[in-house]
């Protein structure tokens, strides 16, 4: 991973890709988490607003629904407890008016006797002819005993035509038997009133319903309401089974819309009262933040990830540049100890490596040898066939030496022109001569034509010496011995090897 204290650029771009794709993440999990605080940051906005609006409502409706209750439980005492002659009627009708007239929501009062006909109304003093017997809260109270407040479906008024939400109680003789209905009507429009100015978008709704599901008032207000049940809607047959008030989000029956609710039974009266935030406008402006957002994280990860892969490509790059200079280098160090021609090591790899291996043969008092090797003749051999035959010749001379070459340590070089030099580490002179011998036989078994040479072949002298004989001291004495026994071989005849040994026995 480390190269002296710096990354390899491997590890660098795993590093780069790790460190752009940990940054993506945060950033991402980042804006998500606070998108998702701010959804339910919106969600519980909503829910309060609902719930305000729902509060409101509830009040409204059970103000005016408890002072119904109360106006027509003194008219029923009235009824029950006076006699109504047309005196007493005349009264009755005067303090139903200035009722109508002092409460707010309440549209008009009337008294029934058991058949249903009409015996007082606040609308006018003059006794009308008509009967109510055929309505359902009439119905209700002739069947019913009990002496509650009742609150029936929407109907249509049959004085003003409008719609209107009946609220009734019966009406008894002393022995308990039914002595016809006083009721009360509450215009629908009251209530629509009263929720228009509740602050709500065109997609909220704020409703009442009797606890049957029957519509009493919405906003907005819809055809048939008269007729129209929510009972099988999920408010009804989910949540209100379970709670009488709470919170939940769900799709309207009547409208199809997904709107988040807040519910309430309305206490002491059979009634519910809801209000509803459509989900698409509550989260409308958090989908444009959403949107807004998402586009400026993903041109941010575009940025980041193309400079990434800018970086990348360089390292790269560098990766590429540093092997293609590792090979020249490499190329430099093999041309600049290697001799061109023949592709042995030159002059100056050898003169390295003998003063190296002198100094260790020095330390550990090891012989070492080297061999001098000329070619015969090789003048008359360039005149006679030309430079580049030359060339050839010498190549061919340089790998039948390099092919006796047996050791790792030796060392077989191109001292200069058509000159060879063998340098043999851990080797005593005996080994070096056969070596040598070796060379030259076979270079004399290869039978390169030489038209110039005596012998009509190429030949090698060579000289050979080592240290562990007199008077060699330093590297250049052994050098200077093995040239000056070439030197004896090529006057003795050439294509020959000439040592020390042979030298001392021969003088
Ligand atoms: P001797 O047997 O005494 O060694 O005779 P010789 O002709 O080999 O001796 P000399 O040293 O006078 O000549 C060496 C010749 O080798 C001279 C030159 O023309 C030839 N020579 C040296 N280097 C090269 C080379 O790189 N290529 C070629 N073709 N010839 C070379
Ligand atoms: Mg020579
Ligand atoms: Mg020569």
């Amino acid at each position: 991973m480390l190269v002296s204290g710096r990354l390899t650029p491997k590890a660098l771009s795993v590093g780069l890709i790790a460190f752009i794709f940990l940054v993506c993440v945060t950033l991402v999990s980042a804006i998500a988490w606070q998108l998702k605080q701010s959804a339910d940051e919106r969600l519980m906005n909503a829910q309060i607003a609902v719930s305000n609006i729902v509060r409101a409502s509830e009040q409204q409706a059970q103000d005016t629904l408890r002072q119904a209750g109360s106006i027509l439980s003194n008219l029923a005492e009235r009824v029950e407890n006076d006699n109504l002659d047309a005196k007493q009627r005349t009264r009755l009708f005067k303090i139903m008016a200035s009722n109508v007239e002092a409460t707010d929501g309440i549209q008009g009062l009337f008294i029934y006797n058991k058949n249903g006909d009409w015996i007082v109304n606040s609308f006018s003093e003059e006794t009308v002819a008509k009967n109510n017997s055929d309505r359902s809260y009439f119905i209700y109270h002739k069947n019913h005993p009990d002496s509650a407040i009742h609150i029936g479906q929407v109907i249509l008024s049959r004085t003003t035509g409008e719609m209107i939400i009946p609220v009734s109680r019966r009406t008894q003789y002393p022995d308990g038997s039914f002595s016809g209905v006083v009721l009360a009507t509450l215009p629908v429009a009251y209530f629509q009133h009263f929720f228009e100015r509740l602050d709500l978008d065109k997609q909220g709704v704020i409703l009442l319903a009797l606890n049957n599901g029957d519509l009493l008032a919405r906003r907005p207000m819809i055809d048939g309401l008269m007729t129209t049940n929510i009972a099988k809607g999920e408010l009804f047959s989910r949540y209100l089974v379970s709670s009488d008030d709470g919170i939940a989000s769900l799709t309207s029956i009547v409208d199809g819309i997904e709107r988040v609710y807040a519910y309430s039974r309305i206490q002491g009266l059979p009634i519910v009262a809801a209000a509803g935030l459509s989900l698409d406008s509550v989260f409308a402006t958090w989908w444009t933040y959403v949107y807004q957002t998402s586009i400026m994280v993903v041109l941010v990860i575009i940025v980041l990830t193309s400079l990434g892969f800018l970086f990348y490509r360089q390292i790269q790059r560098l990766l590429v540049a540093e092997e293609e200079l590792r090979l020249a280098q490499h190329d430099l160090e093999h041309i600049a100890k290697t001799d061109s021609l023949t592709g042995l090591p030159n002059r100056r790899y050898f003169d390295a490596t003998l003063a190296q291996e002198w100094s260790r043969t020095c330390r550990t008092e090891s012989s070492i040898a080297l061999i001098l090797i000329d070619i015969d003749w090789f003048k008359q051999y360039n005149d006679h066939y030309g430079h580049v035959l030359g060339d050839e010749c010498l190549r061919q001379v340089a790998q039948l030496i390099g092919k006796n070459i047996n050791r790792p340590t030796d060392l077989a070089a191109r001292y200069g022109g058509e000159e060879f030099v063998i340098l043999l580490p851990e080797t005593d002179l005996a080994g070096a001569i056969k070596i040598a011998e070796e060379m030259r036989s076979a270079i004399e078994t290869a039978k390169i034509e030489h038209r110039g040479s005596t012998a009509g072949i190429v030949t090698i002298s060579a000289g050979v010496a080592s240290n562990h004989q007199n008077g060699i001291i330093e590297a250049t004495d052994l050098l200077e011995k093995a040239d000056s026994l070439l030197y004896r071989a090529k006057k003795m005849g050439r294509n020959r090897v000439e040592h020390q040994l042979r030298e001392v026995l021969e003088t």
